[in-house]
């Protein structure tokens, strides 16, 4: 049986993206370590084009991975990861990201093409000594910072334990003080 016949009993035809049932065909998934139907998807041509050039992805276009990401397939939890890193600036693919689990060889797979790699790069997050901040960290405050929005004054040398990281900046990082959750700028943070 050609590997186009076993997709399209594997898909049911239709495109194991977004279920469409026109103009499918087999897309080799890329740096895939198996050959054959294991290393490939059915997708329609809409996923195809947009999964080959990234100036004409649409991100609502890939709300589809929201089902799809749940296949059993490997190649297709892959190329899910892959756009889903790829369009995470918007908020709601981050959130499918945090809920897809992808087994270890599967996520070696999907990390081989570098998505997302450039992005986390591009964004460090450093306290005021310089030192790189990450998800989880504690810091102290190194002065008294008025808290947007309330009359509340967070005062040097409070802790502030399990910080996040704001994604789209580096100046940026979230933590609680006391039972309020607050924006901190990273250069009057020290980290502990
Ligand atoms: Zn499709």
């Amino acid at each position: 049986m050609s590997i186009e016949r076993i997709l399209q009993k594997r898909s049911e035809s239709k495109c194991e993206l977004c279920t469409s049932n026109e103009n499918l065909s087999v897309y080799e998934v890329p740096k895939s370590p198996k050959d054959g139907e294991e290393g490939s998807i059915y997708i329609c041509n809409i996923c195809t084009e947009q999964l080959e050039d990234t100036s004409k992805v649409d991100a609502n276009h890939w709300r589809c991975i929201n089902d799809s990401m749940w296949s059993t397939v490997p190649a297709v939890q892959v190329t899910a990861w892959r756009m889903l890193t790829r369009l995470r600036a918007e908020g709601w693919p981050q959130d499918l990201l945090d809920m897809l689990y992808l087994e270890e060889e599967t996520l070696e797979w999907a990390k081989a093409t570098g998505e997302g790699e450039d992005e986390t790069d591009k964004i460090i997050h450093r306290d005021v000594n310089g030192v790189i901040l990450n998800t989880g960290d504690s810091v102290v405050l190194i002065k008294d910072l008025k808290v947007k929005g309330s009359s509340l004054v967070a005062k040097q040398g409070t802790a502030v334990r399990r910080i996040s990281l704001d994604r789209e900046n580096a100046e940026f990082i979230e933590g609680k003080v006391g039972p309020t959750q607050i924006v901190i700028i990273t250069k009057y943070v020290k980290k502990i």
